[in-house]
């Protein structure tokens, strides 16, 4: 049995990543009754993971929610590392000699992939870079996306789809005066997209956005949106499945109903919804001009549909493609992971090492449960993790080495810069002031070095 957590030895704790199960684990940690240090590694200079660079630039209050981590990161046993790519720059083995336990909440940082024929074609693109490009995160800064044709199409119907629809589907005046980066606003200026397609494999009681993302778009200054009503006649199975539904699907396809019954008012550009289609193929020279779909039928029983494709195909035109079929964790060396799930293997946050636990490793959020749920969601689920850990203090090996300063000396021994949180808040007044100049809450650094 083991001292820590004691005033004379405070439980040491790395946590790798900053998003918000990061945050929510370091809060919990800080709420015991142990004496805590916990040292915040990411791999930006900037905090805040998908909070920064996933939510849409144009819902600033769900941002809001910086200011509990910007509390949370004021508590005097918490130091932000940044700029520190764990598994790269330091190892986890180091890190193991300086804490007692790690938490892994390195959320799930690429694309679920779409195995179809063309999707390298020039214009196909995963909906995660767009999010990343025009968040202003500096690992999209360069990528290019051809918003010269006249017809994007976006296969999957999460919110990270609806986010990309409205992005496309909004006039520069509606984004002019959200944080949005440079950059893409410029490119989306002169964007000729007329039509955005939202392509769902299932019916509109299985679409998987939030009700007030289909409002949205459905409120847009210049853009009709086309929902086919016959799609919202609903057969038995999906009447059962819609009866036995929570509130936000009954509003969905409240949502939907109302707008199949609108007349289009000839807008400029239009939001046109697919139920029950599946992309079999893109087709083109060197870059996509049409896209072959199959329709389905939905199997199985109310709740647990699945669709089958029927046989019939169609094909469309298509100059911008997006697949939007969910995220997909990245391995960090020297952690085990499930490759197929993209996740850190568990039991209650514990990681499962040769399928034993404890090891002093934990896992947190999307790395841990897969890339589910909105953002208070990782609140319970790093509660979790973190009271596996306090259970387990007593029998973790204290760490040989207790010298925060010490290990940071030594990554920057390597010509590294750590960013701390005194260092990421005099970025944060730099952008704002730069935005501040253009009626934005912020103009992002887009680059590792100019931050
Ligand atoms: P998601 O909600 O899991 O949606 C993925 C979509 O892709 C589903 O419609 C799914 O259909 C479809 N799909 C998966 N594989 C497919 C395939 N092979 N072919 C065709 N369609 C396929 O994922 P997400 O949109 O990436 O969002 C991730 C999480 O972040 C979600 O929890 C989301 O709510 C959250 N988020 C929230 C906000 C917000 O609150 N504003 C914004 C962005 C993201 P099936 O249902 O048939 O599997």
């Amino acid at each position: 049995m083991s001292d820590l957590g004691s005033e004379a030895q405070p439980l040491r704790v790395a946590i790798v990543g900053s998003g918000p199960s990061g945050f929510y684990a370091a809060e919990a940690l800080f709420k015991s009754d142990l004496s805590v240090q916990v040292d915040m590694f990411d791999r930006l200079p900037t905090p805040f993971g998908l909070v920064r660079g996933g939510v849409a630039p144009d819902h600033p209050k769900i941002k809001n929610v910086i200011k509990v981590y910007d509390r949370i990161a004021h508590n005097d046993d918490f130091n932000f590392c940044g700029n520190v790519f764990v598994g790269r720059d330091v190892s986890v083995d180091t890190l193991r000699e300086y804490y007692d336990a790690i938490i892994f909440a390195s959320g799930a940082e690429t694309d679920r992939s779409l195995n179809i024929p063309g999707i390298d074609l020039v214009g196909s693109y995963a909906a995660t870079e767009f999010v990343g490009w025009y968040n202003g995160h500096p690992d999209y800064r360069d990528r290019e996306f051809d918003l010269s044709g006249e017809v994007a199409v976006i296969v999957g119907q999460g919110n990270v789809a609806m986010d990309v629809s409205r992005i496309l589907a909004k006039t520069v005046d509606e984004l002019r005066d959200t944080d949005i980066a440079e950059h893409a606003l410029d490119a989306l200026a002169e964007s000729k997209i007329k039509e955005v397609h939202l392509i769902g494999r299932r019916g509109p009681v299985q679409a998987k956005f939030t009700p007030i993302e289909m409002k949205e778009i459905a409120e847009l200054a210049d853009c009709d949106v086309i929902v086919n009503p016959e799609d919202l006649d609903l057969n038995e199975v999906n009447q059962a499945e819609l009866d036995a539904a929570e509130a936000h699907v009954h509003k969905n396809v409240d949502i939907l109903r109302e707008v199949a019954h609108r007349l289009p008012e000839g807008k400029s550009r239009k939001f046109i919804v697919h139920f029950l289609e599946s992309p079999v193929a893109l087709e083109g020279d060197s870059h996509v001009k049409k896209l072959v779909l199959e329709k389905n039928k939905l199997e199985g029983e109310a709740g647990s549909q699945w669709a089958s494709g029927t046989g019939e195909q169609v094909t469309m035109p298509c100059d911008l493609f997006f697949r939007s079929v969910g995220y997909h964790g990245v391995a960090i060396d020297g952690v085990p992971f499930d490759e197929k799930a993209g996740v850190i293997p568990h039991e209650g946050g514990r990681v499962l090492v040769n399928g034993t636990a404890p090891s002093g490793l934990y896992v947190s959020g999307w790395i841990k449960r897969g890339p589910s749920g909105v953002i208070g969601t990782n609140k319970p689920d790093s509660i979790e993790t973190v009271e596996s850990l306090l259970a387990d203090c007593k029998m973790l090996t204290p760490a040989p080495k207790r010298d925060s300063a010490e290990l940071i000396e030594s990554i920057e021994a390597n010509g590294l810069k750590v960013v701390d949180y005194d260092g990421w808040k005099k970025i944060d007044d730099a952008e704002m002031e730069r935005g501040k100049a253009q009626g934005k809450p912020r103009e992002k650094f887009t680059r590792i070095d100019e931050m």
